[in-house]
Parts: structure tokens; C-alpha cells; sequence
């Protein structure tokens, strides 16, 4: 520890939760040095939504490795790169009836989000882009500017320019549709909002706190966007690759986003990755026009093309996503039902209890981390205990994950018996 402490940034911050030195790791298990087993129910971060070293991926990658394969090629053609774009437009465009065109960005979300709003502002000529009450986009100023978190944005210095605030679904409780605020400021010529460029949004808040967007207030927003001449940017970072039910979060809902960014778990691997995907239409970058060293990993397409391969073939880990949120919704419920002023929030594999104060979660969090559950929290006050296991995670594992968060709660008194 002290190697850290002395020599390492303050400004690390998971390491403060989870207090351990790990060294290994398998689908939702890992171990720390001293040989202790948490089953993870963080995935790093939404990164790990196949597990940690799923074998096919790792053999891929060993074998692309061995044969010397390609490791960076910047934006160069490269066969591993051809595989990875012909199996996304196979497995998950063309099935989905989906037409857009695929943007590789510097390997984090925040690049992603970055890219797709300098486009938008492009595209459009406008300078404002619409972001959300409790979203979170990443922390390079263009992103960090849409992002909510005053945590977040207190440490920028410097101005968090061009972006305008509105109210996610929800925001004033369910008796207010916060689209009829919106559209009143944004067709108002007085109101003093500037008509933005795009909307950049979540459809479940992953840091914000599981707020789930409706599908008719996203259905509305797409509308009006178009009505205004406004694009819709989603921001899949976390939501996506699975999380939510289905590769993209959008897909229960009827309406489609003119842009979407995909990081966290596109490579599957954990290996750093991300991507713009855009209307064909709307592609006017001019070659160059937008640029980063780190766009070519072809390791990272090597295990992006293999999960694909693995896991969306066909309906099977779909399936298996919805009984998984089904199984975990029902003990959080019925777990919350004992906790007073607690309540269950999020969809899919992206599920939460509301603890209602944010001393209680932080007390879950420590508690089920000594019991050997890797938890994290979110929301405005950190007051939400956020379950994100891997999709895979296998049936004795989940078991003991939740019957660890279940004792720890009951161990602090925090429900009633
Ligand atoms: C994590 C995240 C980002 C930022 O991704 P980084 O890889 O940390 O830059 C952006 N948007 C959402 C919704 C995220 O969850």
C-alpha cells in the first residue's frame, strides 16, 4: 500500500473503497493478494460486461498476439480493424435495421462524446449542445462541460462554456414531463435559450443515479429535435453493449438517435476502445479534421470482433439478461420493501436501490466489501447502491453477490427484520 500512498496521485479514488491489492480475476470473481475472492458487482465500471478474462477473448487475443498481428495501425486500414467493422454492421447494424456510419475516436468515452459533439456543432453551425440535469459524458472540458456532477465540474478552473441545461425525464417528479418545459424555452425566440445543436443525453443515467428515461419523453425529445433542426447524440458509453437488455439502450423505445457513442464494454476485453456512430448523412468531416494516435488498437478489435461473435449471434444472452434483471429486481425489491424511504431504480442489468440517504449506501458499500462484494454507488449524493454484474455472471456467483449485499444491510440495522 504504502508504494501507492507515497507515489501516487490523490487523486485515485476507487482504491479508496476497495482497499486491496488485486491480482487476478475471472468472469465475475476476483482476487486480491492476500487471497481474498469478491465477486464483482462493478464490472469495472461498465467496462467488463462479459467478465473479466472471458476465454475466447483472451485465446484471441493471445493468438493475434503470437502470430504478430498489428498492434496500432493510427487510422490505417488493418484486417483486424475489416473484421471488426463487417461483423458490427453483420451482427448488429444490419439485424437492427440500423444505417450508420462508424467514427473511431481516441480509445475512452469522453473522445467519443467529444467527437460527436464537435460534429454536431458542425453539421449544424450552431453552438450550443443541449445536456441533461444529473448526466454524466467524461472529463475533457467539451464533455465535462454536459456533465452535471459539481464534484466533477468544480475541478475544470476554467469556463464549461456552450452547453445549455435541461431537465432529464423525471427530474420534477412524474406529474411534470419536463418535454413541455423544454419545448416551451426552446421555440420561445425570447426565452433566452439558443436552439443547440444536439441533445446529448443518456437513456439511463449510469453516475446520475439509474434515471430511466421514459420511452415516450425520449420519443418526444427525438421529435422535437427534429422539428427544430436539432440532432440527437445518445450516449451509450455505459448504457450500452447489453447493459440495458439489448446492444443498444434505444432499442425497446421507438425513436432513433442521429448519433450514438460506444466505449466501456464495445471492446468487450476491457481493453480501451471507443466509437462514434453517426447518420450516414451527417459524416462531413473533412479527412484529418479530426484526429488521436490512439485509434487503431487492433488488439481491442480483435476481442470487440470475438464478443460480437460470442454473445450476438443470436437471443441467448438477451434471454438471459432479462431473467438475470427479473431475479435481481425481485430480491432488491423485496429487500427494499424493508428499508424505509428506499426505492429500486434502473432496467436491464443496470439496477439500483435508492437508499434514501447517502450515509446508508456508503455504509453498504464498506460492509459488503469486508464481506467480499465489490459494489459501487451513484447519484447526486451517492446515495444509490449501483449493481452492475457482469452479463455473464454465472448463477452461484449472482447468488452469493446478492446474499452478501442482503447480510451487510441487515447487518448494519439499516432494514427492519
Ligand atoms: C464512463 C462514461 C463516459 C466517459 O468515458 P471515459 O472512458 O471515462 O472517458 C462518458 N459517458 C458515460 C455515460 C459514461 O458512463
Amino acid at each position: 500500500m504504502e508504494t501507492f500512498t507515497r507515489l501516487e496521485s490523490n487523486v485515485r479514488l476507487y482504491c479508496r473503497k476497495y482497499p486491496k491489492v488485486f491480482t487476478q480475476a475471472r468472469g465475475a470473481t476476483q482476487l486480491d493478494e492476500d487471497g481474498n475472492s469478491y465477486v464483482d458487482f462493478l464490472s469495472g465500471a461498465g467496462a467488463l460486461n462479459y467478465g473479466h478474462n472471458e476465454p475466447r477473448m483472451r485465446d484471441a487475443m493471445i493468438n493475434y498476439l503470437s502470430g504478430d498481428g498489428v498492434i496500432l495501425s493510427l487510422d490505417m486500414h488493418s484486417a483486424a480493424k475489416r473484421r471488426f467493422i463487417a461483423m458490427f454492421e453483420r451482427l448488429i447494424l444490419t439485424p437492427r435495421k440500423l444505417d450508420y456510419k462508424m467514427q473511431f475516436v481516441g480509445p475512452t468515452g469522453t473522445n467519443a462524446v467529444e467527437a460527436a459533439m464537435k460534429l454536431a456543432r458542425k453539421v449544424t453551425g450552431r453552438r450550443m449542445i443541449a445536456a441533461f440535469t444529473h448526466g454524466f459524458h467524461g472529463m475533457t472540458l467539451g464533455s465535462l462541460a454536459a456533465t452535471g456532477r459539481g464534484s466533477s465540474r468544480r475541478g475544470a478552473y476554467t469556463s464549461l462554456s456552450d452547453v445549455i441545461r435541461l431537465p432529464y425525464d423525471g427530474y420534477f417528479g412524474p406529474a411534470l414531463n419536463t418535454m413541455e418545459l423544454i419545448r416551451k424555452y426552446l421555440t420561445d425566440p425570447s426565452s433566452g435559450f439558443e436552439v443547440p445543436a444536439a441533445f446529448l443525453l443518456e437513456s439511463v443515467q449510469g453516475e446520475g443515479g439509474l434515471n430511466v428515461a421514459s420511452s415516450r419523453w425520449f420519443e418526444e425529445l427525438v421529435d422535437f429535435a427534429r422539428e427544430i433542426g436539432s440532432l440527437v447524440i445518445l450516449d451509450d458509453v455505459q448504457a450500452g453493449c447489453g447493459r440495458c437488455g439489448t446492444f443498444f439502450s434505444f432499442e425497446a423505445m421507438g425513436a432513433v438517435p442521429d448519433m450514438v457513442c460506444l466505449s466501456k464494454s464495445l471492446s468487450g476485453s476491457g481493453l480501451p476502445m471507443a466509437m462514434v456512430l453517426m447518420r450516414p448523412d451527417l459524416d462531413l468531416w473533412e479527412p484529418g479534421e479530426h484526429t488521436g494516435t490512439f485509434r487503431g488498437n487492433n488488439l481491442a478489435f480483435v476481442s470487440a470482433a470475438t464478443a460480437l461473435e460470442c454473445f450476438w449471434k443470436d437471443d441467448t444472452l438477451q434471454q438471459q439478461i432479462a431473467a438475470k434483471s427479473d431475479q435481481i429486481r425481485k430480491r432488491l425489491e423485496a429487500i427494499s420493501a424493508r428499508i424505509p424511504g428506499s426505492r429500486v431504480k434502473g432496467r436491464g442489468l443496470f439496477l439500483g436501490i435508492d437508499m434514501g440517504r447517502p450515509e446508508g449506501a456508503a455504509a453498504v458499500l464498506a460492509e459488503a466489501f469486508a464481506r467480499g462484494l465489490i459494489i459501487e454507488v451513484c447519484g447526486p449524493h451517492d446515495e444509490v447502491l449501483k449493481l452492475m454484474p457482469p452479463l455473464t455472471i454465472s448463477e452461484p456467483e449472482l447468488a452469493a453477490g446478492l446474499s452478501i449485499l442482503e447480510e451487510s444491510i441487515t447487518a448494519l440495522e439499516l432494514a427492519k427484520p
